[in-house]
C-alpha cells in the first residue's frame, strides 16, 4: 500500500488544530506506473528507427557532412541514445517490480563477476583517465550474474562519471560472518549527506543537470537497489562531499562455500 500522510493547521472553534489526512494511493501509483510503462513501450520502436536514420546519416553512405552537421548530427544521436537508455530503465525496472523479469540464481565465482565487472568498464575508465583497482577474493555465491554484473558496471560508471581524472576507485571485497560485502569507493565530487537517502529513489539526482551532462538517467540506483534487495542483500552509500564516496552491498552467503579467502 501506498499511503500519503499530509498535515494542516486548521481553525475549529476559534482554536488552531492540526489535521493529519491519509489518502491511499495505491491506485494511482499502479495506474500512474502502468501509464509510464505503456508510454516507454511505444516509444521505443520510433526511437530505435530514429536511431537507424543517424546512424546511415553518419557512415557518409548519404554524403558527407559538413563540421557543422556533424555537430548536430553529434548532439541528436547522444540525446537519442539517452532517451533510449531512459525508456529501456522505466521498464527494466517495471518488469522487475511487476515480477515480469524474475532472477536466474546460480552458483558463481565472486572474483569472476567482480573483474568481468572491471574489465567491462575498463574503456570508460581508460577515456576518463582514472585508474580502476581490484581487491576481491574468490568466494562462491549464489546470485543471477547478469543482474549482479548489472549493479557493478552501474556503480562502477557513475563511480567514472563523477571522478576527475588521475583519480582512482576501488572495487573490493570482504566476507564478514553470514554475508559478503562489495565495495565500490571513489575519490570524486561526494554525494551531500541529505541526499544519501533519496538518490536511490526514482529519478533522483544530486543536480538537476547530472542526467543532462552525464547521460545518465536517475534509475540506475533504483534497479541497482532492487536487484539487491530481491538477493536478499542491502545497498547502501557513505560519503565526504568533496572527498568522495563509497557504495555498499551485501549478498548473504547462506549457500556458499569459501573457496579460498
Ligand atoms: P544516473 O543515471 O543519473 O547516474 P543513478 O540512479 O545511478 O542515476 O544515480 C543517481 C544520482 O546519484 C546521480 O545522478 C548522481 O547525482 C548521484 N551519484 C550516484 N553515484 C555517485 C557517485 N559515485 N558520486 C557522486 N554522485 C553520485
Amino acid at each position: 500500500k501506498t499511503i500519503l500522510l499530509s498535515v494542516e493547521i486548521i481553525e475549529l472553534a476559534g482554536k488552531q488544530c492540526t489535521l493529519s489526512i491519509m489518502n491511499d494511493i495505491t491506485e494511482r501509483k499502479r495506474l500512474e506506473n502502468e501509464f509510464i510503462s505503456l508510454v516507454s513501450h511505444e516509444l521505443r520502436t520510433p526511437m530505435t528507427s530514429m536511431m537507424g536514420a543517424l546512424d546511415l546519416l553518419s557512415s557518409g553512405k548519404l554524403g558527407t557532412l559538413t563540421e557543422q552537421g556533424q555537430q548536430v548530427l553529434s548532439i541528436a544521436t547522444n540525446n537519442t541514445e539517452r532517451l533510449i537508455r531512459l525508456v529501456n530503465d522505466i521498464l527494466d525496472l517495471e518488469r522487475m517490480k511487476s515480477g515480469k523479469i524474475t532472477m536466474q540464481p546460480t552458483y558463481c565465482d565472486l572474483s569472476l563477476l567482480l573483474t568481468q565487472a572491471r574489465e567491462t568498464m575498463q574503456t570508460m575508465a581508460d577515456r576518463a583517465d582514472v585508474q580502476l583497482e581490484l581487491e576481491s577474493c574468490s568466494v562462491e555465491v549464489f546470485v543471477d550474474p547478469d543482474r549482479i554484473l548489472q549493479t557493478l558496471t552501474n556503480l562502477l560508471s557513475n563511480a567514472i562519471k563523477f571522478s576527475d581524472a588521475n583519480s582512482k576507485i576501488w572495487l573490493r571485497t570482504k566476507v564478514l560472518n553470514n554475508f559478503c560485502q562489495i565495495e565500490v569507493q571513489d575519490q570524486g565530487r561526494g554525494i551531500p549527506a541529505d541526499k544519501l537517502q533519496t538518490i536511490f529513489e526514482r529519478f533522483q539526482q544530486v543536480d538537476a543537470s547530472d542526467s543532462r551532462k552525464k547521460g545518465g538517467t536517475g534509475l540506475g540506483l533504483t534497479i541497482c537497489r532492487h536487484i539487491i534487495e530481491h538477493h536478499g542483500g542491502k545497498i547502501w552509500v557513505e560519503s565526504n562531499f568533496g572527498q568522495g564516496s563509497t557504495f555498499y552491498l551485501t549478498l548473504p552467503l547462506s549457500e556458499q562455500k569459501i573457496l579460498c579467502l
